[in-house]
């Protein structure tokens, strides 16, 4: 089924700044081409090119001082592959639109993140992830890529492909990313239920205790203000008393006393995947864009000591700290994925809009994980040493290889990938 929708060739659609306004992107020209062989003309002609999709990540990782792209022009796709358990679709879709059409043909995503509205290529470029013990990040579901690489031919790659575990979270670097090929699972149901005050040493029974689970702070308290369950929807209610927390008797926002309307529904009204999933709906914008986040993953097995490792550190997190998620990821193998051979435990920090207050802070969480090994997501605010960064990924030279082969004039680079990954 191919889906239809508007796709106008208006380049003053493409954005000029990130969504949390922290970047404006200093590229010389936007365009926002409506065919494949469009884009192509467009990469041959260019000596550097790079893709915006919904443009939510919170650092200059996609910025260019050359062409920026935009794919939402091209037509959107999503074709369901029922025998395979796979959707392709275009990169430039968001989640919760893909989400929407794949409950109607009874299929869905195994997991997502907690905003709907991010695009699919985008959202794999980096690795973003939900909640779950058992559920990899986004991109480990992806099974194929369709990408417009320098010299502008159109490749396409797949699990027998050698180098794909390195192709997939591609930080946009390896090409232009057209469609994207995702195993699906059948459609189901949630409910989500919030409980409040959880005791620290209950925080890995937690977080296994339900399909999705996500426990939020604001290192005010040692005790963790809630926990968000996503469990099946055919599941018992938890107890009254689970695990010394009380029910949350009121919908609620992560932030605290921010209005829960845009929030998806909670106190265990049963719903399909995609609309308990995320914690906010498609159908709202989630808040005003004023904030940074950052976040770090470490080993599961370290989340106790790495929650305490920062524990000393309250005083300066909290003033600069909107709030902040702790979540699980299960490990995979792509080279560039936080969660590359390491089930994860991931600590994210809500910030506010405040960079020259919030990089001090950022500089001494990271210190302080850094036994642990934090490898942080790619999308968010981090100031972690390259050399550092390389050590905390076993593939990160073949990385670089892979760069260095499919992008040999550096179309793709940008300022924060030769500082990444110099040639
Ligand atoms: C409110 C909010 C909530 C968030 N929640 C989560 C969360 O729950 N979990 C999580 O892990 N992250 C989360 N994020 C971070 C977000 O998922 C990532 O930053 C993600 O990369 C955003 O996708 P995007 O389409 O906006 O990408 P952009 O910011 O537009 O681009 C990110 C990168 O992808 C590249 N790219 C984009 N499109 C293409 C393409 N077609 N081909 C090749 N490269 C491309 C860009 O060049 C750039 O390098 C959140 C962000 C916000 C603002």
């Amino acid at each position: 089924m191919t889906a239809q929708g508007s796709h106008a060739a208006s380049t003053t659609d493409v954005p000029r700044r990130n969504w949390a306004g922290n970047v404006r992107y200093a590229a010389k020209a936007f365009h926002r081409p409506t065919s494949v062989d469009e884009l192509r003309r467009l990469v041959a002609g260019s000596s550097r090119i790079r893709a915006v999709g919904s443009g939510h990540s919170f650092n200059r990782i996609g910025d260019t001082d050359g062409d920026l792209v935009s794919l939402a022009g091209l037509p959107p796709v999503v074709e369901v592959d029922h025998e395979r358990g796979q959707v392709t679709v275009s990169g430039a879709l968001r989640y919760g639109d893909v989400a929407r059409q794949l409950h109607t043909q009874g299929c869905a995503l195994a997991n997502l993140a907690s905003l709907p509205h991010i695009s699919v290529a985008g959202a794999v470029a980096t690795a973003t992830h939900g909640s779950g013990q058992t559920h990899g990040n986004l991109a480990s579901a992806v099974a194929g890529l369709e990408l417009v690489t320098a010299d502008g031919d159109l490749l396409r790659v797949d699990r027998d492909t050698d180098t794909f575990a390195g192709m997939v979270v591609g930080l946009g670097a390896l090409g232009l990313v057209t469609r994207v090929t995702v195993d699906v699972v059948p459609t189901f149901a949630l409910r989500q239920y919030v409980r409040l005050d959880l005791d620290r040493t209950a925080l890995d029974e937690a977080l296994g205790s339900a399909y999705s689970v996500s426990v939020f702070t604001d290192f005010r308290e040692p005790r963790l203000r809630e926990v968000w369950r996503k469990q099946l929807a055919d599941q018992p209610p938890p107890p009254a008393d689970w695990l010394g927390t009380t029910a949350a008797d009121q919908p609620r926002h992560p932030v605290l006393g921010m209005p829960a309307e845009n929030c998806t529904p909670q106190l265990g009204e049963p719903g399909p995947w995609h609309e308990r999933l995320p914690h906010f709906k498609l159908g709202f914008t989630p808040s005003s864009g004023d904030e940074l986040q950052s976040e770090y993953h470490v080993a599961r097995t370290a989340a106790a000591d790495a929650l305490a490792a920062l524990d000393d550190l309250a005083d300066l997190i909290a003033p600069v700290l909107l709030v902040s998620e702790l979540r699980t990821v299960a490990a995979d193998e792509l080279w560039l994925s936080p969660n590359y051979r390491r089930d994860s435990f991931v600590l994210h920090f809500t910030w506010v809009d405040d960079t020259a207050a919030v990089l001090p802070v950022v500089a001494a969480v990271e210190e302080r994980l850094a036994p642990f090994s934090p490898r942080p997501h790619w999308g968010k605010v981090f100031v972690t040493d390259p050399a550092e960064l390389s050590a905390r990924y076993p593939r990160y030279a073949d990385f670089a290889a892979l760069l260095a082969d499919l992008d040999p004039k550096g179309t793709f680079r940008t300022d924060a990938l030769d500082r990444y990954f110099p040639r």
